[in-house]
């Protein structure tokens, strides 16, 4: 018997011999320092993200130092696409209020705020970072990248996140840098870490323009919707539509709502992936594993308590299952079965 039920792992780990088979596709160790001891008692791979300019750095160095373990993410992420331009700009002050239309209506939090704004970076000087680093690693996805309805702007991101501004970035804004690194991804084919918030009609509509715009090199690459809140409506559109999406699902952010128990239920078994989103490498195992569990009871699929060889393709167990969808992931090469039509894209 190498299964049992998923209860019976409660609050415990599996042995090595399993856990080595466990990636964590989406997580920020290099928000937090990062004890080499840790890195070194990892059992687990880590898919670890990039967001801004700071991090694309350490990022590339965890993944020098930890090759086996580390697949380096490069990407912008949506919350800071207000510092990038799209189009060459007069002044730091003129860039600003070109992307906060309503500068004018909140004054003084506009004034606030710009003290704390960096410098804007153009487009291209962010599209050519990314493209350096991806070509650094021959494993390297692009991420975190994405868009975002519900966020609004902090004051100062470092010192006190919390404290919000009125601003939102425009989501003509995030989807411009979001299709532009997209558009990158797809020309060195490489694999995509998306975030995706309170966006889920305009990400179908970005899909459908993907696979329209790129047509078999967009199909080369897999896409995973990171902590994923759709609807299992929206989710099974794509499903049937993209054959290159996948989805991961953390506790982080996942089980805060009871929604993903319906969409792990009613997901395709072979587009299902897990992550921690943690900022902490000491939390990403435990915090993946969690999810594993979660994953093996909605889908009713046993937990290896060991690794042996399995005969009967039906008595896989989720750590084998997930880790095939993580092979197929990396793969990518998949094949487009059906064509869109401008009904199902734009209804
Ligand atoms: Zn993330």
């Amino acid at each position: 018997m190498i299964g049992v039920q998923a209860w019976k792992f409660r609050d415990t780990l599996p042995p090595p011999s399993v856990l080595r088979h466990v990636v964590d596709i989406h997580c920020h160790p290099t928000d937090s320092e990062i004890p080499v001891q840790s890195m070194d008692n990892l059992p687990i791979i880590i898919g670890a993200m990039s967001t801004l300019q700071a991090d694309q750095g350490l990022v590339r160095d965890l993944a020098t130092a930890f090759p086996d373990k580390v697949v380096p993410s490069f990407g912008y992420h949506p919350w800071f696409t207000h510092w990038i331009a799209l189009v060459p700009y007069e002044s730091k002050e003129e860039h600003y209020r070109c992307i906060f239309k309503d500068a004018d209506e909140h004054p003084e939090a506009f004034q606030k705020l710009l003290l704390h704004l960096p410098e804007p970076v153009t487009l291209q000087t962010v599209l050519e970072d990314v493209r350096q680093n991806l070509m650094a690693f021959s494993s390297a996805m692009l991420g975190e990248v994405g868009i975002d309805r519900a966020s609004r702007v902090p004051y100062n991101y470092v010192s006190s996140p919390g404290d919000l501004t009125p601003f939102t970035i425009p989501l003509e804004h995030q989807l411009a840098i979001l299709e532009a690194q997209l558009d990158l991804a797809t020309e060195l084919g490489r694999n995509v870490s998306m975030h995706s918030v309170k966006s889920q009609q305009a990400t179908v509509e970005l899909l459908d323009r993907m696979t329209e715009r790129h047509g078999e090199r967009w199909m080369k690459i897999s896409i995973d919707i990171h902590s994923c809140g759709f609807s299992p409506q929206t989710w099974l559109y794509i499903e049937k539509h993209h054959p290159n999406v996948f989805f991961s699902l953390s506790t982080a952010i996942n089980s805060r709502s009871p929604n993903h128990r319906a969409l792990i239920a009613a997901c395709s078994s072979r587009r299902i992936l897990v992550e921690s989103d943690c900022h902490k490498i000491d939390d990403s195992m435990q915090r993946t594993w969690d999810m594993v569990l979660i994953v093996a009871e909605v889908k009713g699929w046993p937990v290896e308590s060991s690794w042996e060889e399995v005969v009967d393709e039906s008595q896989q167990g989720v750590v084998r299952r997930l880790e095939n969808n993580w092979r197929e992931f990396v793969q990518g090469n998949h094949v487009q079965t059906r064509k869109l039509s401008k009904r199902a894209a734009s209804g």
